[in-house]
């Protein structure tokens, strides 16, 4: 911690400017220091040696006198009062004859041989040694000499003593430069700290507190300034950010993702207060057909315009949200179920009035499936689940809205599974053609095959189509599901029409194929790109869906007669209508149903119709096929009265592509009806 503090205070700014005063006066103060120090010596030095000089000389001069006086014992007298002073701690005369003269006072010392000094304190004797000529001639002309050794010490131990005191100042010089560095480094320093507190907690996401900081510093308050814009910038862009994440771009409207979080908040709401609440789920009807033949530009311009027509029936406390495509979802506080399906009604009142986009006069209908908290649910999930049960429901009763009761249940979920994922699975590969061998009761042989559609869904398992093909029909998706099947296997069943003689493929079409006046245009085309002989396609179609609109259905069976297609009646003996009527239309085929044949030695109320049916469509040119053949009784049966061909488990049952090529090779020899 405290290892961390210091590292710190070492690499902050404080640490660096004082880190800079000291190194720089580590450099600087030596320098200034030995040079005052220098100058004071020398000065000092100077002072004490032109001194000490001058006092030699004046000695000199009044011995000079004494000796010219020949007053000997004055000479001595001289050198007793010099030594008097104190000053002077050795004194003597030498004269040109060799004779030395002392005090007679005793010295304090002796030198023990006479070296001049040429600076203070030179030889470390604390005595400044100083030798000057005398004329006391003797014979031969030579001068004597005076010398004296002065204290010195007084000189150096001031020079000490002011070093001393230099030193002290120095240091008390340095603390108060570092004290004030520091005082003001930390008067920078402390807002610059509070500047880089915010950016970290800024930058760790903590936005909303503004930041006021007022510094005399323009650096630092710049800096403070830009740091503020910054997280205002930041503030509003995290906002836009959630707005988009939790808003739909088109409408403006709440998203499913925020839609959640008010459902949520509406239960806990609710189960606090004890209230109830009402979950609306709206869908547009035929929204799909508006996208697909007017394009998306015109499809978007509808939702946007349905939105603002909801939200002006709302309440502010309520919450509409577009949850998908066409998909929108209210949640109304504090209303149970009969207010709710009037402001259902009323808000597809405010939906319906004709919309005007480019040119184009829409009329816009919706469903509404209602559920109620808490007697529909307690929780998000259920309450939509059942919501979109009740929509369903609404759709499909053709009514504008439906609030949801319990025995719309488990079945509707699963019809909305299958309605929802219809149309994507098509696509998606999610359906798959099988095939069940028709055999001719002359020859034994296979002589065709009947397409049977069934759907793997993802998450139902295999669906068979007496529960889809319903579906397709009223979803619309009938003629796309027609044409995907066409397409997928006209081709694959090439090789094995041109390998089997006399053999054909009977698909199935639906009513709803028959009022589609581009059906067989496509299939000629498929019939053409895939090389399929027009004349061995077979469709099968009930006589209900030609009673239905027999006109219509006269007209385009003769167009696929004409084509060369060859009209089959599927499921006959299960409508009203009658053989002789049927004639009409160029039929080629005849399949009795099975509901007819499977038990046809059991129940004898069946034998005189088959048996009649048989006979007459003989008269007519028609060939009979009988399904639903599971007995070899039934077989034979059927085979003794005449009947062309027969077809069911007691065979083969609704087989794969490839399963089919196997078993027609394997059964290629011999005939089927000796087994
Ligand atoms: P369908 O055209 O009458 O087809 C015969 C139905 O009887 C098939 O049921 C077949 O599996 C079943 N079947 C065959 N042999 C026997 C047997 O010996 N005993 C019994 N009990 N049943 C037998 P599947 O495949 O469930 O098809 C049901 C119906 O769905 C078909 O009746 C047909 O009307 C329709 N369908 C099938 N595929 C398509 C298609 O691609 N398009 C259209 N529009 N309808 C199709
Ligand atoms: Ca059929
Ligand atoms: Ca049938």
């Amino acid at each position: 911690m405290v290892k961390r503090w210091n590292k710190r205070i070492l690499f902050s700014l404080t640490g660096y400017v004082i880190a800079g005063v000291i190194i720089s006066h580590l450099v600087l103060t030596p320098l200034l220091y030995q040079t005052i120090l220098n100058t004071y010596k020398h000065n000092t030095d100077e002072q004490f040696i032109s001194h000490i000089r001058e006092v030699t000389g004046l000695l000199g001069d009044v011995l000079t006198t004494n000796h010219q006086q020949q007053d000997y014992e004055g000479i001595v007298d001289v050198l007793n009062s010099a030594v008097l002073g104190g000053k002077i701690l050795y004194i003597d005369v030498i004269t040109s004859d060799g004779n030395i003269i002392s005090p007679s006072d005793s010295m304090s010392i002796t030198p023990e041989s006479f070296t001049e000094d040429q600076m203070v304190n030179q030889h470390g004797d604390d005595i400044y040694y100083l030798a000057i000529p005398l004329h006391f001639t003797d014979t031969s002309g030579n001068p004597g000499r005076l010398r004296v050794g002065f204290d010195e010490s007084a000189v150096t131990e001031e020079y000490l003593s002011l070093k001393q005191t230099t030193i002290y100042i120095l240091i008390t010089y340095f603390a108060a430069v570092i004290l004030l560095m520091s005082a003001i480094t930390h008067y920078i320093h402390k807002p610059l700290r509070i500047l880089q507190n915010r950016s970290k907690e800024i930058a760790g996401g903590d936005t909303d507190i503004p930041l006021q900081l007022a510094s005399k510093i323009s650096d630092i308050q710049f800096l403070a300034n830009d740091l503020e814009t910054m997280r205002n910038a930041l503030v509003s862009l995290a906002e836009r950010m959630h707005d988009k994440a939790t808003h739909d771009d088109l409408t403006g409207l709440p998203n499913r993702y925020l839609y959640t979080d008010h459902l949520e908040m509406a239960i806990a709401l609710a189960s606090r207060e004890n209230r109830s609440f009402a979950v609306l789920l709206l869908d547009l009807n035929r929204f799909k057909e508006i996208n697909d033949t007017l394009g998306h530009g015109i499809g978007d311009d509808v939702l946007k315009i349905t939105a603002g027509r909801m939200q002006s029936g709302m309440r502010d406390s309520d919450t509409l949200a577009r949850i998908g495509g066409d998909e929108f979802c209210i949640i109304l506080n504090g209303v149970g179920q009969i207010l709710a399906e009037t402001i259902a009604n009323k808000i597809i009142r405010l939906i319906e009035p004709i919309m005007d986009i480019k040119g184009h006069a829409l009329k816009i209908s919706a469903s509404v499936g209602i559920s109620i908290f808490p007697d529909d649910g307690d929780n998000s999930e259920i309450l939509m689940q059942r919501a979109d049960v009740a929509m369903y429901n609404a759709k499909h009763n053709n009514l504008h809205v439906a609030s949801y009761h319990n025995d719309m249940d488990s079945d509707n979920i699963e019809k909305l599974m299958m309605a929802n994922d219809l149309k994507s699975n098509i696509s998606l590969g999610y359906f798959e053609g099988l095939f069940q061998p028709k055999i001719d009761l002359k020859t034994g042989h296979a002589c065709g095959c009947e397409l049977l559609l069934r759907w793997q869904h993802p998450q139902l398992g295999m669906i068979l189509p007496d529960k889809f093909i319903p579906l397709a029909e009223r979803e619309n998706v009938i003629g796309e599901l027609t044409r995907w099947v066409i397409g997928h296997y006209l081709i694959q069943l090439v090789p094995i029409i041109k390998k089997h003689h006399d053999f054909h493929l009977s698909i199935n079409i639906s009513p709803v194929d028959l009022i589609d006046s581009k059906l067989l245009s496509a299939i000629n085309e498929i019939i053409e790109k895939s090389g399929f002989p027009a004349d061995k396609l077979y469709v099968e179609v009930t006589e209900n869906a030609i009673m239905k609109n027999p006109a219509r259905s006269a007209s385009v069976l003769n167009e696929f007669n004409d084509s060369g297609i060859q009209i089959a009646i599927d499921d006959f003996g299960t409508g009203y209508s009658s053989l002789a009527y049927l004639q009409k239309f160029p039929i080629t085929e005849l399949k009795i149903d099975k509901s007819f044949i499977t038990y046809l030695t059991e129940n004898s109320n069946n034998f005189p119709i088959v048996n009649a049916t048989i006979t007459m469509a003989h008269d007519l040119g028609i060939t009979v096929v009988a399904e639903g053949v599971e007995s070899k009784e039934v077989l034979d049966l059927l085979a003794q009265i005449g009947c062309d061909q027969a077809q069911g488990y007691y065979f083969s049952k609704p087989i794969d592509i490839q399963q089919l090529s196997s078993w027609l090779d394997q059964h290629a020899e011999n005939s089927l009806l000796q087994e």
